[in-house]
């Protein structure tokens, strides 16, 4: 019984390990850490597991910079690098 009980312990502990970057997903905008209701755009874009294999854009973020796609997001983020490049050619 105790046994049994442990078992499920873990199990349950590695499924939120494993699953930790879709419940509390990152935003790729704004660097913050949400819960997934708050996420507009979800999607996994590689194999690594983590923030690093997803994309995700909060409410918010899209509201701000009105992305209602992926392709809207990755158009921003093209804009945001470029706009970044300037900023240190400038200095
Ligand atoms: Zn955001």
């Amino acid at each position: 019984m105790d046994i049994a009980i442990l078992f499920l312990i873990i199990a349950l502990s590695l499924l939120v390990i494993m699953f930790y970057a879709d419940i509390f997903p990152k935003c790729s905008l704004c660097n913050r850490v949400k819960t997934r209701a708050c996420f507009k755009i979800h999607k996994t874009s590689g194999i690594l597991p983590g923030y690093k294999g997803n994309i995700s854009v909060c409410r918010k973020c899209s509201r701000l910079y009105n992305i209602y796609n992926l392709n809207d997001y990755i158009k921003v983020r093209n804009i945001r690098k470029k706009a970044e490049m300037n900023v240190n050619l400038d200095l």
